[in-house]
Formats: C-alpha cells, sequence, structure tokens
C-alpha cells in the first residue's frame, strides 16, 4: 500500500525534502528520527528513486543474469559439468516480470518506512514559491502549497538523449530507463557511450547474447578510471564479442521505431540494429522547480550549487545526491543525506557532521567487474609527483585455471602509494570478486593505510583479495 497522502495546504514542516530517491529518503527517515517535523515531496508515484527503480537494482539484477551466463560456459568448458544444451538459453521476456516484481517490493519497503516512521508524504511535483515554501502540483493538475523551515533538494537526474536536430534520428534511440522498459531481449543492439553505463550495460546485452556494439568518442571506455584498468577491460570486452567503434560519432539514424534501425557513423560506416542506446550521460533535474526565481544557484551544465555542508547559495536550501552533479552513487547521495540531518538535527555530537567527497569507492559491474577507489596514476603524479610508486601484478584467480584460455578472464591489481612512508593513496582491481573485495581495502584507503601495513596483514588464500597484500 502506498503511504498515506498529506495533502494539507498551508502545513508547516521543520524540513522538508524534494524527491524520494536514495538521498531524500534516507535524510528524511534520519531528520524525522532525531524528532524533526518531517515531509518528503514525490512526483512519480514511486519511492526509491533511480537507483531502485531504473539504477543499480534492477542492472546489478541484470548482471547477475549475465554473470550466470558466463558461469554457465565456464561450467560447460572446464568444470566439466554436462548440460542438457551446451548454449543454456536466457529468456529475458518471462524475466523481466519477475525482476520488476521484486522492485515493487522494495518500493513497498521504502512507502513503509517512511509511514512508519510518521513522514508525511506528498505525491506531486514540487515547485519552491519563496525559500520556505514549496508548490506541490498533484497529477490531477490541482495545487497546494505547504511551508517548511528548511528544504532539501534532492530531486536526482535523467539520462540525455540527443536532439534530432543535432543528430537526425536520434529519438528513434533509448536510454537506460528505456533498457529497464525492454520486454524481450534485442538481438542487435548499438549502445553509444563510454562511461559507467554503457560499460556496464553493453557487457550485459553482450554476455546474454546479443549482438552488440560499442560507439564512443574516443579509443577508450571509463577514461576519467585509471589507465591500466582501461587497458585491460576494453581488450577483453572485444575478445568476449562486443563490436568496439572507437573514435566514432553517430551523425544519424534511419529507420521506425520498432523496426530495424541503421546507424550511421561520421567514419561512413553504418551499423544494422534493432535498438539503439543512449549511455551518454545525465543531467540533473533543476528546470521547473522554481530554484532560479528563489536564487539557488545552479552551474552552467545546471547542476544545484552547494558548498562542503551541502549548503546552497540561499539560506536553509540544501542540496544533496545526484542533483549537486558531484559523485553520482547511491550510497553517496545516502551518506550526504544522513549527514545533513544528523547535523540539522541531530544535536552537539553531530554539529559537525559532513561528508567528504574524496576517497569514495566504486564499482563498474562490467565483465569482469572493476573496483576502485582513490586517486588513479596520472591524478597521483600530478598531485604528488616523482614520489608516486606503483605495484602491479596481473594474477588469475584460481577458479580460471581449469577454463581454457579463451574463457580466462584477464585481471590486474594496482596499488598507487606516495612518499617514503608508502601511503596507499589509490586501490585499482580488475578481475573476478572486484566489486566484493574492495570495501575493506576502501577502508584502509580512507584510514590512511601505508603498504607496510598491507603487507603486515596476513593473506587469506587462496583468494584473489589476497594479491593486494602481498604485491612486490
Ligand atoms: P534519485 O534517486 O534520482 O531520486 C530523485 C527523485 O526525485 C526521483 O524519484 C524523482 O522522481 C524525484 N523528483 C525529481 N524532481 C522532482 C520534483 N520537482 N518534485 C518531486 N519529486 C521530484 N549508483 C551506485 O552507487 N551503484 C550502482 O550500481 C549504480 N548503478 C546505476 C545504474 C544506472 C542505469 C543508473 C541510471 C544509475 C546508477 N547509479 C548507481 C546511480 C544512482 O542510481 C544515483 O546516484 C542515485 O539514485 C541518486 O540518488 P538521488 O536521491 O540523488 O536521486
Ligand atoms: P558517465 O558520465 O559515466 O559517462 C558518460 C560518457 O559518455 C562520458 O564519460 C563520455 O565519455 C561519453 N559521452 C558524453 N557525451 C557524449 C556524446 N555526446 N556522444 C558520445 N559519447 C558521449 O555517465 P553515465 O550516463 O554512464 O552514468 C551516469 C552516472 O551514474 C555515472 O557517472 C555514475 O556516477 C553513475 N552510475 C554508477 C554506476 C555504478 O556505481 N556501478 C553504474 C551506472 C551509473 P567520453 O568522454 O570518453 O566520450
Amino acid at each position: 500500500m502506498p503511504p498515506i497522502e498529506r495533502p494539507i495546504s498551508g502545513e508547516k514542516y521543520d524540513v522538508v525534502f524534494i524527491g524520494g530517491g536514495s538521498g531524500g529518503s534516507a535524510g528524511s527517515r534520519r531528520a524525522s528520527l532525531h524528532g524533526a517535523k518531517t515531509a518528503i515531496i514525490e512526483e512519480s508515484g514511486k519511492l526509491g528513486g533511480t537507483c531502485v527503480n531504473v539504477g543499480c537494482v534492477p542492472k546489478k539484477i541484470m548482471w547477475h543474469a549475465a554473470d550466470i551466463a558466463d558461469k554457465l560456459r565456464h561450467a560447460a568448458h572446464g568444470y566439466h559439468f554436462t548440460l542438457p544444451q551446451d548454449q543454456p538459453k536466457f529468456t529475458w521476456a518471462t524475466f523481466k516480470p519477475q525482476r520488476d516484481a521484486y522492485i515493487r517490493f522494495l518500493n513497498g519497503i521504502y512507502d513503509k518506512n517512511i509511514t512508519g516512521e510518521g513522514i508525511a508524504y506528498h505525491a506531486g511535483h514540487a515547485k519552491l514559491t519563496s525559500p520556505n515554501k514549496v508548490e506541490i502540483r498533484r497529477q490531477d493538475g490541482t495545487t497546494y502549497t505547504i511551508n517548511a523551515d528548511k528544504v532539501v533538494i534532492a530531486t536526482g537526474g535523467h539520462p540525455v538523449i540527443p536532439s534530432d536536430d543535432e543528430i537526425p534520428g536520434a529519438s528513434l534511440g533509448i536510454d537506460s530507463d528505456g533498457f529497464f522498459d525492454l520486454e524481450d531481449q534485442p538481438k542487435r543492439v548499438a549502445v553509444v557511450g563510454a562511461g559507467y553505463i554503457a560499460v556496464e550495460l553493453a557487457g550485459v546485452l553482450n554476455t546474454l547474447g546479443s549482438e552488440t556494439h560499442l560507439i564512443a568518442r574516443y579509443d577508450k571506455v571509463l577514461r576519467t578510471f585509471d589507465p591500466a584498468l582501461q587497458d585491460v577491460l576494453l581488450p577483453w570486452m572485444q575478445h568476449t564479442g562486443i563490436n568496439f567503434h572507437g573514435n566514432s560519432k553517430v551523425v544519424k539514424v534511419e529507420g521506425e521505431r520498432g523496426r530495424p534501425l541503421t546507424v550511421h557513423l561520421n567514419s561512413g560506416k553504418t551499423i544494422e540494429v534493432d535498438t539503439v542506446l543512449w549511455a551518454i550521460g545525465r543531467k540533473s533535474n533543476t528546470e521547473n522547480l522554481g530554484l532560479k526565481d528563489v536564487g539557488v544557484k545552479l552551474d552552467p551544465a545546471g547542476n544545484v550549487v552547494v558548498d562542503e555542508w551541502q549548503e546552497t547559495s540561499v539560506k536553509d536550501i540544501f542540496s544533496i545526491g545526484d542533483v549537486q552533479g558531484k559523485a553520482l552513487l547511491t550510497p553517496v547521495a545516502i551518506a550526504a543525506g544522513r549527514r545533513l540531518s544528523n547535523r540539522l538535527y541531530g544535536g552537539e555530537k553531530y554539529k559537525n557532521d559532513k561528508l567528504e567527497y574524496h576517497n569514495i569507492p566504486t564499482v563498474v559491474f562490467s565483465h569482469p567487474p572493476i573496483g576502485t577507489v582513490g586517486l588513479t596514476e596520472p591524478q597521483a603524479r600530478e598531485k604528488y609527483g616523482d614520489t608516486v610508486k606503483i605495484y602491479e601484478s596481473s594474477f588469475r584467480a584460481l577458479y580460471f585455471s581449469m577454463i581454457p584460455v579463451e574463457h580466462k578472464e584477464p585481471s590486474l591489481f594496482k596499488l598507487v602509494v606516495v612518499g617514503p612512508e608508502e601511503r596507499v593513496v589509490g586501490v585499482h582491481v580488475i578481475g573476478m570478486g572486484s566489486d566484493e573485495l574492495l570495501q575493506g581495502f576502501a577502508v584502509a584507503v580512507k584510514m590512511g593505510a601505508t603498504k607496510r601495513e598491507f603487507d603486515d596483514t596476513v593473506a587469506i588464500h587462496p583468494t584473489s583479495a589476497e594479491e593486494l597484500v602481498t604485491l612486490k
């Protein structure tokens, strides 16, 4: 059951969160826990935001499905399992409703948490009419206004698709939201982009058997990541069947919705596909929110500008999560929301609570996955010059010892250390299990651990993670 709405005009709150995604939900729950009279406004009709509905959660479920496809291949080719058929078949059309049902289950948990913690729920589109007044437009078009001592903007962002003026036919393509709407698996797909989403969704589609093209503006993917990771991932993606079109731009898409499409590249090459998936970045939801009218400063890209305390240019208006354009990750939005509410309502103990935006660990659910925290080698060299030292190994997990060479996934373990004490300022890993091993190492980096302290930690054998405490 959705949370009970509180469309009471003129009601006054200590704090109003605009956006019921990762940041807004976590921040409002914490504020309420500290005793603040709290409201949350969500326009989509579903709590949970991008991560739950069209992001981390359904994406990771699809990654697991793809990972199973890989494991089934390994089972047949290397681990001597006799499978009913050599090419296991994945049925997207029946899996998707099951995935959707799980998302609805999570929506219900969010609803229950918000209701259970006494947060007033307002369903509709929020717009600031003054720094302390928020107008809510309900789906039926009616509006009412609530009052707030403080407002937190947590409206997230949306995927970008080029306009048809820029690239004729671009709107024939879908974005990552559209990917999660696909009722069936496209047989042939062109993914445009080179960041997290392009790499992850191209990986899922390819591993599940779609003919997959990846079209990137440069000759690399994940260009902001440590170069060593890029150098391992891209060749393996190509080895596993992804057709990589580097240094390429889409100039036109031709065809009709629901029919095969022809993608024209600037090189003159054409690609025939069933689906074009744009994954070229996201834009913050800062339009039609009344921000400019009340004086909230935006940067040139349209993100809300905040200081280290999540404070905007207007007193008592704060912003957290994707909409402020920094570190677009769910745990970041959650941590920023909780810390802000701690600082505002948690009393003396939390008076300096805030989120530090460095050493944020992150994982790319590629095949194989990537884990990274801290400075890349080029960033460290720029900051620390010649005092930087690199420890690196391309170790192969024991698991792959039984697997024929064409299926042996690569891996790489890299530490970036600085100074005579060899403080570890960057950990970069790619390979099976990197996603799960990173969290603990992120704690060590956050604590300022040195290479010596890594080495003094007894290894766990036989694992891949032990590589990071035995690097020479
Ligand atoms: P959101 O979760 O986007 O929530 C914003 C909410 O505000 C939405 O529900 C929206 O409907 C609502 N809203 C907007 N405007 C208004 C308005 N005017 N009035 C009322 N409501 C409004 N992060 C990870 O950490 N790990 C991952 O594996 C991962 N995978 C991802 C995969 C994909 C495909 C995508 C797109 C993102 C992924 N992310 C991942 C990023 C993660 O989803 C976001 O960082 C996170 O959801 C941001 O939370 P938020 O609260 O800032 O915004
Ligand atoms: P990203 O910013 O990660 O990547 C988008 C990439 O698209 C850019 O890096 C750029 O790469 C390329 N690009 C930009 N404009 C164009 C263009 N006009 N034509 C072609 N290519 C272009 O954005 P995503 O949309 O992939 O993801 C958004 C954010 O969501 C991520 O940054 C991440 O924070 C979060 N996320 C996190 C995940 C996780 O934690 N596992 C998973 C998915 C998303 P280049 O400059 O090389 O061309």
